[in-house]
């Protein structure tokens, strides 16, 4: 007798219909931030999520569960809004670190507060960390964050540093007139700490709707102001990984491997064909992908007691909807409701 349609299917896992398999969970911990990046929020922030719409620890834990053991996820990240403002972060992170096959796990935090939480993450069982930082002056970091926190960030890449969080990555967007004159400084910044530093194509998805295709910072744009470097070509291959990434001769990675540099092209070079990502915000909503413009509700599924077999099929049938691309570039394009602080980028 064949299934029910949305009866959980154990062998598949998260498949859509172009046999994409999700395996990497980036999980939404608040909507909520300390800082005002121009980029992604208003400097009033946002209308944020009620308290009870969030998931609790538990109900988060509960649905990384799911995803770990009945639908094959192996990589599980943390982010926000700002995870590190997440009171349960560290109780999140030592139920996560329990489960078996054991995930890995990371955040991508703007760092403020990483000082004092690399170490309780670390022994929680956190392996690695993002950290976002888009200039390396105090003055521009206070303008385009809205906040005097530069310091703190400095300070919370050295903390992930010695607690051992590797590889430290650095995430920096570039933006026209503001911070593209930093490319090169960055890089440099970053290799002589022993960070790995990306670049990511600033996206649509800020709230204000200000993205502008004519002058983002392309792909292209990074890789020319990176010319005085001498960047070979990877001989790892990229896989799944969003990131085009080089080897920097002569200088080493905190874990004592070759450096590295990556360019994230999500609009100029996207990488949907093998994109492996599947996301669970703030509140309980499944996206199948950033630019998703549905979502599937797994808060009511847990607040009427479903079992995890239900939970699973909701989340499959979730991800057979996933669209083949992100498309941008077509005209028909519908920037989502949320945006990426909302999201979890
Ligand atoms: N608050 C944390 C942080 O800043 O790392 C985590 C959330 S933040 C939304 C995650 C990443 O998304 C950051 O590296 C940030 O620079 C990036 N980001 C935010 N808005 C973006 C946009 N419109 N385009 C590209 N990247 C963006
Ligand atoms: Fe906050 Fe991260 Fe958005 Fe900056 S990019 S406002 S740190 S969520």
């Amino acid at each position: 007798m064949a299934p029910p349609p949305n009866a959980f299917n154990r062998l598949s896992g998260l498949v859509d219909r172009f046999g994409r398999v999700a395996t990497d969970l980036r999980v939404s911990l608040t909507d909520r931030c300390n800082l005002r990046c121009t980029y992604c929020m208003p400097e009033e922030g946002l209308a944020w999520l009620p308290n009870e719409q969030q998931l609790t620890d538990d109900e988060v834990v509960r649905l990384v569960r799911i995803a770990v053991e009945l639908l094959g996820v192996s990589e599980v990240r943390f982010t926000g809004g700002e995870p590190l403002i997440r009171r349960g972060l560290v109780g999140i992170i030592q139920a996560c670190a329990a489960l078996r096959p054991r995930p890995r796990l990371s955040v991508t935090t703007n760092g403020i507060g990483l000082q004092r939480l690399a170490v309780p993450l670390r022994d929680a069982g956190l392996d690695r960390v993002n950290v976002s930082m888009d200039t390396l002056d105090p003055q521009r970091f206070h303008e385009l964050t809205r906040r005097d926190r530069h310091a703190d960030v400095l300070a919370g890449l050295r903390a992930a540093a010695a607690a051992g969080l590797t590889p430290v990555k650095i995430n920096a967007v570039l933006m026209q007139g503001v911070n593209d004159d930093e490319a090169a400084s960055l890089l440099r910044f970053a290799l002589d700490h022993g960070y790995e530093l990306r670049f990511i194509e600033q996206m649509p998805l800020d709230a204000q709707h200000r993205w502008d295709r004519h002058t983002m910072v392309t792909a292209d744009d990074i890789l020319a102001s990176l010319a005085g470097f001498h960047l070979e070509p990877d001989a790892v291959s990229r896989g799944t990984a969003p990131a085009e990434t080089w080897v920097v001769p002569g200088y080493t990675a905190l874990d004592g491997g070759p450096a590295r540099v990556g360019v994230i092209g999500s609009v100029t070079r996207p990488f949907c064909g093998d994109c492996d990502r599947t996301r669970l915000t703030a509140d309980g909503q499944i996206r199948n992908c950033l630019f998703a413009t549905e979502e599937s509700d797994l808060r009511g599924l847990l607040r009427s007691a479903a079992s995890d077999e239900t939970i699973a099929a909701a989340w499959q049938t979730a991800t057979l909807g996933k669209r083949a691309g992100h498309g941008i570039d077509d005209p028909s394009f519908l920037q989502p409701d949320r945006p990426m602080s909302a999201i979890g980028g």
